[in-house]
């Protein structure tokens, strides 16, 4: 787009899954593009780190089946071949003990509950499955809808541990819809004979933002590491510049990406408070994950939930029960993870403290693990991991147009009735540049 013999680029605030998507389907279609990130590499949350000289995630990821938006976005990029599968085994830590959960078959052998609750307990994820119109669930919590369909005790057994360790004191918050959602997707994950099957990406879902980032300069885009939008130049309700610390970029449009309070930060001190306050109204969990670099494998579990209050984690996953050990340096790779509130003092320790904290806990539940076992640690924090999703969110909602005229948001939080993940975030980003491709007649 050329205004006044000079080029105007689209700038896209954000280099996760979602602005990359985002830029991409617009440098397909011939619009400049420049994609401002402010950590060194891009990726967000699906970034990725070394270990052993080999690619890992920072924060532990699989994809399903059946998230039609990565895959496809993959064969596009030529990277289909790095897409596998696996079998997994999920299991709940309760008591001391862990019971697999991942097959109809051990829902019916889950001790904790007696026989009819095991049943209700299996009756649900199929009941869920049924339901298509969510609408008339989101008038309720998580918890009135799950009491209502399995009981107080399979409730207070087996889903409350996991709403608490998930959302902490907003557990009775949680729509019915958001949980609806996950039981859905979750039991979706089978193969043909009912086996959990999970996807991997090999080399991390970071290799794949690195190559959909390379697509986008090849197609003539620039994509810039380590370089924050600091504010945006707003003059008569239409946005036409993004300040960062190497000057301001003019521009026509401009899609952010990152967490809705950090683009409510990006527009403080404009005419747009209403706007900015409604922004705010979306709450988040924070997560921070503790990854060990083991010698030994814990378990043969994939994803353990941690259905036990006095454990600090949300859930433990060994990574390397998904992917090859040779993927990963030749080192077990263990993540512990804890969603959490940002001001929570879990989230604000630094690695060894972590480390130190955490260390008992693991130790507890699986008793063979020794110290020297762990060849290396890493900490990673995202302090906007997971918004709130409360009842009636839909009303919530901020759309992907925006009061300032080529202003326009796509953001984890935007994404309903499903939740947050990769897969979406490809169509998030390429639903926004597609709305901005129409209205700016790119
Ligand atoms: C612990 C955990 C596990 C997960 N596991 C899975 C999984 O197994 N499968 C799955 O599909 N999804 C998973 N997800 C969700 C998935 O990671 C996210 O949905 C997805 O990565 C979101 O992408 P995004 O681009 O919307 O946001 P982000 O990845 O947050 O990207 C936003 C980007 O904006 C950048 N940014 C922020 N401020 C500025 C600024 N001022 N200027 C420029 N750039 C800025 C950030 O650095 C970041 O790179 C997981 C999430 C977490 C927290």
């Amino acid at each position: 787009m050329e205004v006044g013999g000079k080029k105007l680029n689209v700038v896209v605030i954000g280099g996760g899954f979602t602005g990359l998507s985002a830029a991409y389907e617009l440098a397909r279609r011939g619009v400049a593009i420049t994609v401002l990130e402010k950590e060194d590499k891009v990726g967000g949350i699906s970034a990725n780190f070394k270990v052993n000289g080999f690619y890992v995630d920072k924060f532990y990821h699989h994809f399903f089946n059946s998230d039609e938006h990565l895959i496809r976005l993959a064969g596009e990029i030529g990277f289909s071949d790095r897409l596998r599968y696996a079998p997994t085994k999920t299991s709940v830590y309760i008591g001391g003990n862990f019971y697999r959960l991942s097959s109809p078959l051990d829902v019916l052998r889950f001790r904790p509950l007696g026989l009819v609750d095991r049943i209700r307990l299996g009756m649900l994820v199929l009941r869920a499955r049924g339901i298509s119109d969510w609408r008339h669930l989101e008038s309720e919590t998580a918890e009135q809808w799950l009491i209502k369909r399995c009981g107080k005790r399979v409730y207070a057994v087996v889903w409350e541990p996991l709403l608490r360790a998930k959302f902490g004191s907003f557990a009775r918050e949680v729509s019915a819809v958001w949980f609806w959602n996950k039981l859905v997707l979750r039991g979706g994950s089978r193969n043909a004979a009912g086996s959990e099957m999970l996807g991997y990406i090999a080399g991390g879902f970071g290799t794949m933002a690195e190559i959909l980032a390379d697509k986008i300069r090849m197609l003539g885009g620039e994509v810039l590491t380590g370089s924050p939008a600091e504010s945006l130049v707003i003059e008569n309700g239409c946005v036409c510049g993004v300040r960062t610390s190497e000057g301001t970029i003019d521009t026509r449009a401009v899609i952010a990406t990152p967490a809705l309070p950090i683009i409510a930060d990006l527009l403080e001190g404009g005419e747009t408070k209403e706007y900015i306050d409604s922004l705010r109204r979306i709450k988040y969990m924070a997560n921070v994950c503790l990854v060990l670099e083991l010698s030994k494998s814990l378990s043969d579990i994939y994803w353990l939930n941690i259905n036990a209050p006095d454990v600090p984690f949300t859930g433990i996953v060994e990574h390397t029960n998904l992917l090859p050990i040779e993927a990963c340096g030749g080192r077990y790779i263990v993540y512990l993870s804890k969603y959490l509130e940002r001001d929570n003092s879990v989230y604000n320790m630094n690695g060894e403290e972590l480390l130190e904290f955490s260390l008992p806990h693991v130790k507890r539940i699986f008793a063979g693990l020794e110290r020297e076992q762990i060849l290396g640690y890493h900490v990673f924090k995202s302090p906007y991991a997971q918004p709130l999703i409360e009842c009636h969110y839909s009303k919530f909602i901020c759309p992907t147009e925006t009061p300032i005229r080529g202003f326009y948001i796509a953001t984890m939080a935007q994404v309903y009735p499903q939740d947050r993940g990769v897969n979406y975030a490809v169509r998030q980003g390429r639903q926004a540049a597609e709305i901005v491709s129409g209205n700016h007649g790119y």
